[in-house]
């Protein structure tokens, strides 16, 4: 068995599943007993990691991640998108783990250098250089279960991604899980391990079941998201997610859908939705789900209390292929950036 995944340039991005592709090199910053974190300044070798066997994260949660992207602008350069916003929501999840948060100045560096130092393993859009910041509670200590740990391990790697759609654009299924919730309450707008542990138990049972990609958490009849996306609804006229709340994760790809719909003069909402809307928005209107991996994609069919929905006509509608590109041209450079999400880096 081995651990070691194929040499970053002998492979091809658009052949490799997502997110199995990595860079060669990995920034890495330290936290001991509650000290600053300690960033050599230069991003070393990606290499496997030792961890002692009672590593605090291993055990008992204290790990959270971010996922965003550099892309390849179309005069040659590469730019990474919404890069405070990500920054911003570590802060927060990292927060809420109890964990000492490193500075924002330092993470987004280290983002910046991680991105650097893998840029040459960039593909061309659509492709891009998915950045992933970890963080990890490495106290030593299987006493620790009711104590955040005092010690971290941050760092940033990279993986070349192709396209999320290699075949084309595929609409989902999507079964609405009205009794099981994706998460608890309080902890659904962290990105952290723990959640995607909690829906991966109705999502597999919901593919048995009902043959679906993925499952739309609505519990108590109150729509949120699905296990790793946001979700949308959209006709002509307008753009429907739900509000901002603690219970489920807010996407930047979310924020940023709701930007441009507002530029291209949809009417935007951020308000509950109701299973009764779902069904009938479904006999005129599309629905999509958006985040950093996949961008945005469209639901073709809803398992909604035991009835198979088809969304408009069940392929991707105009209006949810027209958001795509206005994010992915701006994603790239071949729209002009008036909200300023783009942080050019070298390479
Ligand atoms: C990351 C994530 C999203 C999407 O967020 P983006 O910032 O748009 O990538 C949605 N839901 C969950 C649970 C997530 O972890």
């Amino acid at each position: 068995m081995t651990s070691q995944s194929s040499p970053v340039e002998a492979a091809d991005p658009f052949a490799a599943p997502f997110g199995t592709l990595f860079g060669d090199k990995i920034t890495i910053a330290r936290m001991e007993a509650g000290d600053d974190y300690r960033y050599s300044g230069s991003a070393e070798p990606m290499e496997n990691f030792s961890l002692h066997p009672a590593t605090h994260a291993l055990h008992y949660g204290s790990t959270c991640f971010e996922g965003l992207k550099a892309f390849r602008q179309d005069d040659g350069s590469l730019a990474i998108f919404r890069l405070d916003e990500h920054v911003r929501r570590l802060a927060k999840t990292v927060a809420q783990l109890y964990m000492s948060v490193p500075d924002v100045e330092l993470v987004k560096t280290m983002i910046i250098d991680a991105a650097e130092a893998n840029a040459s393993h960039t593909p061309d859009a659509p492709g891009s250089l998915y950045l992933r910041p970890t963080l990890l509670g490495m106290q030593v200590n299987i006493g620790a279960a009711a104590t955040p740990s005092n010690s971290a391990l941050f760092y940033v790697f990279a993986s070349p991604v192709g396209d999320y759609f290699a075949g084309g654009v595929r609409p989902l299924t999507i079964y609405v899980e009205t009794n099981t919730p994706r998460t608890t309450p309080q902890f659904g707008r962290a990105k952290a391990g723990a959640n995607y542990a909690m829906a991966l138990g109705p999502t597999l049972d919901a593919k048995a079941t009902h043959g679906s990609d993925q499952v739309l958490f609505a519990s108590g009849g109150d729509v949120t998201e699905t296990g790793a996306a946001n979700f949308f609804l959209v006709d002509n006229d307008r753009v429907i997610t739900r509000e901002l709340d603690d219970s489920f994760l807010h996407g930047v790809t979310r924020s940023s859908v709701l930007a441009l719909a507002a530029d291209l003069g949809y009417e935007v909402e951020e308000r509950r939705i109701s299973l009764d809307e779902l069904r009938e928005w479904a006999t005129r209107g599309e629905a999509f789900l958006s985040g950093t991996a996949a961008i945005i994609a469209p639901v073709g069919t809803l398992k909604l209390e035991g009835d198979t929905v088809l969304v408009g006509d069940g392929k991707p509608g105009p209006n949810t292929l027209r958001l795509r590109e206005a994010l992915t041209d701006i994603q790239v450079g071949a729209a002009v950036d008036s909200h300023r999400w783009l942080t050019p880096i070298a390479g």
